[in-house]
């Protein structure tokens, strides 16, 4: 087979970093992102020629489609020759969406080029100038490949000279993206050229593509007519012979796209953080072998019996089995098992894989997507890639259930995979129901997440509830003092509950919220009398002496207060921004009777009483919404943010396109991707982003409140405060 014989060739160019590509494709929706992708990987002889359009290969493999299981590839690797000189291409795999966590910027940081398709017929879409923006962002160089050119032709007809025209009109549009968000020292050298090679005119489809250049070596002209006879006479394998789509989708990416050497020391000022002059900063700007290791991990996949598999950029040093590495944001040490590269859904062992290049390394435990890995050597001194570590705010959430009961196990594994591949997922479990609950950032994010689950689980059989808006209990004033003694009488807790002040919020990171992203590190309690706290902002406090108690007293103390903040007792959603207050604890002296399970009871319930009395009430979720669409739809669009609770915060002219940035409850946008959809014929193009939690209107949230309750079989009335606790007082 190819591969073998590929393998060889990969590795040997690895070290030859200036005929190093590392490259991804990204387009707006259905403008062939996926053919052109296995257009090229017929090339590398990963595909049969039959099949292009066929199959995504990218996402599914008949490999695991033959094994029932999922492998989705994060990259691919192989030679392409050109001039009598041999490249090797590093096709990475970009999201398709930009719903989630950064996961496509995080891809874009692996790449130093980027193919942006665009349907000849359709023109620069909305999503062409996110995705394209996107990349500049990385400083990512873009280079165009017009696609579906047999559409000009067979559908619309179009003359040789009107052909031309909408050439020159896709051209202009794509490099006007380019002059309003590149930045000024690449704007003007970035435009795209049909004379620099830079553009790509053709067919993913059919096969056929050229350059300029190409067009004028081959004699192909469309006004001779060439091109336009082919389809006349059905003759277009005969085209696709001419002037083969992956020659030159390579000749222009060889030409245009510069090797990891060139393009780290334009690129790291733009994405990296730390000091250029310190080790780290001069080992990658020189992308060089013998530097210390300094990797970038854009995925983390799980496989079977091998545990998590990181596929990532080396931006210096080389990476080898035995190797021992440090990952700064887990703050860890650990040593690689094994190195390999993609080819196709196969991954290749490699003996060592050097900088410049994309490597997949297994053995690294408590690696997750985003993390920067280096050498051992650079621990303390190291500035990873990400600074901060998000923890995200899942805002919806989906109840599963197997048909069959005896599938819980399975479902208990597949969950484990998925929460270690998308960290942004949150799962739990309702013990009332015995349902599985997956929370995530969006709809989108979620069908991703249970059809990646359905895929691991093969054959057992789902029942998946309609995605509902995750809410939070806070109170607004200062709670009364409750107190509740543990199932067996003999522990007590007194607690005090009160809404987390300012100058609390801001000593545990209010500086950080940003896109209600929480920056854990600068969340390191300065004070003592702080003894928890959480990611929602719950924060557990007490003068009382910590040493006065044991220790495992002292654990299930924290254990019972992150066990309240995990299920308020409005309609068992997290707690959120609640201080705690610990006024006092009486602990049977005989570890007989204090036991984990009384002290963690006892302790719950005192603060889930003492917060009932303090005027409770629910937080919502609210996204940012930011819909790109032809000016002529932008009344529509913005009535339909207002018809929905949501209000418009700001909006934008860019070219003939308008950008409406607005908020909007996140349980008023199920039917919204409907409704914009068909309002504007299918031409906005939107994200939603979570921005913050918000007060909900009282009458609203009782409703809710008693929804909840219904949905999760609890009895309609929210429990009085004396349920909880054995006395209260003023
Ligand atoms: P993606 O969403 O960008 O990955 O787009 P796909 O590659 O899945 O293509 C979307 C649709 O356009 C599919 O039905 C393809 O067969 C079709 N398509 C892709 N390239 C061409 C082309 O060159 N010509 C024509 N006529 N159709 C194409």
């Amino acid at each position: 087979m190819v591969r073998f014989r590929q393998i060889a060739d990969v590795l040997r160019l690895m070290g030859n970093k200036g005929h190093i590509r590392n490259v991804g494709v990204i387009a707006h929706i259905d403008h062939g992102k996926t053919t052109l992708t296995d257009s090229l990987l017929v090339e590398a002889g990963f595909l049969a020629p039959q099949v292009v359009g066929s199959v995504r290969v990218l996402d599914y493999l008949e490999e695991e489609q033959r094994r029932g299981i999922t492998i989705k590839t994060a990259n691919i690797s192989f030679v392409h020759k050109t001039d009598g000189e041999s490249l090797l291409i590093n096709l990475v795999d970009t999201p398709g969406h930009v719903d989630f966590a950064g996961n496509v910027a995080r891809a874009l940081r692996a790449i130093d080029g980027a193919v942006v398709v665009v349907d000849a017929v359709e023109g620069v879409m909305a999503q062409t100038e996110t995705v394209t923006r996107q990349a500049l962002e990385e400083r990512v160089k873009p280079v165009l490949f017009i696609n579906k050119v047999d559409r000009l032709i067979s559908e619309l007809r179009l003359s040789p000279g009107d052909i031309q025209k909408r050439f020159v009109e896709i051209i202009n549009d794509f490099n006007n993206i380019i002059e309003i968000y590149g930045e000024i020292d690449f704007r003007d050298l970035w435009k795209v050229d049909p004379s620099k090679g830079s553009v790509v005119f053709g067919s993913a489809l059919h096969r056929w593509g050229f350059t300029l250049d190409i067009a004028e070596k081959k004699g192909i002209r469309f006004s001779d007519r060439e091109i336009v006879e082919a389809y006349e006479s059905g003759n277009i394998a005969k085209l696709s012979r001419a002037v083969p789509l992956h020659t030159a989708i390579l000749d222009m990416v060889g030409k245009n796209i510069p090797s990891p050497v060139e393009s780290q020391k334009y690129r790291l000022p733009g994405i990296w953080k730390g000091k250029l002059d310190s080790r780290m900063g001069q080992a990658m700007l020189k992308c060089g072998d013998d530097g210390p290791l300094v990797m970038c991990i854009t995925a983390v996949k799980s496989f079977p019996n091998e545990g998590p598999v990181a596929t990532g950029r080396l931006f210096s040093g080389s990476i080898k089995k035995g190797d021992q590495v440090y990952l700064v944001g887990a703050g860890k040490k650990h040593h690689v098992e094994n190195v390999s590269v993609y080819m196709s859904a196969f991954r290749e062992a490699a003996s060592e894989i050097t900088a410049g290049n994309i490597a997949a390394v297994s053995g690294l435990d408590s690696v997750r997507i985003g993390e920067t890995v280096v050498d051992v050597k650079l621990d303390e001194e190291s500035v990873p890639f990400e600074s901060r570590r998000f923890v995200s705010q899942p805002v919806m959430t989906v109840a599963i259930e197997p048909k069959n009961p005896n599938d819980l196990e399975h479902i208990l594994n597949a969950l484990d995979r998925l929460s270690l591949e998308d960290p942004s997922l949150k799962t739990s479990v309702n013990s009332e129901t015995g349902q599985y609950l997956i929370s995530g950032m969006g709809e989108l994010h979620l069908e991703v997440a249970v059809n990646s689950l359905k895929q691991y689980l093969g054959n057992v059989e789902l029942k998946t509830s309609a995605p509902i808006a995750s809410y939070r209990e806070t109170i607004r004033k200062k709670g009364k003092l409750a107190i509740a003694k543990s199932p067996n009488k003999l522990n007590e807790f007194w607690v005090q509950v009160e809404p987390l002040d300012e100058k609390s919020l801001k000593t545990y990171g209010q500086a950080s919220l940003s896109n209600g992203s929480l920056q854990f590190e600068t969340f390191e309690s300065q004070e003592k009398d702080v003894w928890a706290f959480d990611d929602q902002l719950n924060i557990l406090t007490s003068s009382f002496r910590q040493d006065t108690l044991s220790q495992d007293v002292v654990a299930s103390i924290v254990s019972g207060f992150h066990w309240a903040c995990r299920t308020g007792p409005l309609c068992e959603q997290p707690l959120r921004e609640l201080k705690v207050n610990s006024i006092n604890f009486k602990i049977a002296a005989s570890p007989e009777n204090r036991k984990p399970k009384e002290v963690m009871r006892g302790m719950s319930r005192a603060i889930l009483g003492s917060f009932l009395t303090a005027h409770p009430m629910l937080l919502e979720p609210i996204y940012k919404v930011e819909i790109t669409v032809p000016l002529q739809w932008f009344g529509k669009c913005s009535n339909i943010i207002i018809r929905k609770r949501g209000s418009i915060q700001s909006t934008v002219q860019k070219g003939a396109l308008a950008i409406i940035i607005g908020l909007v409850p996140v349980a008023e946008t199920l039917s919204l991707s409907e409704e914009l959809r068909s309002a504007t014929s299918g031409r906005a193009f939107w994200q939603l982003i979570f921005d913050h939690w918000e007060k909900m209107p009282e009458k609203l949230a009782n409703a809710t409140i008693k929804k909840l309750r219904e949905k999760r079989g609890l009895p309609t009335e929210v429990p009085s405060p004396e349920t909880f606790v054995d006395e209260i007082r003023k």
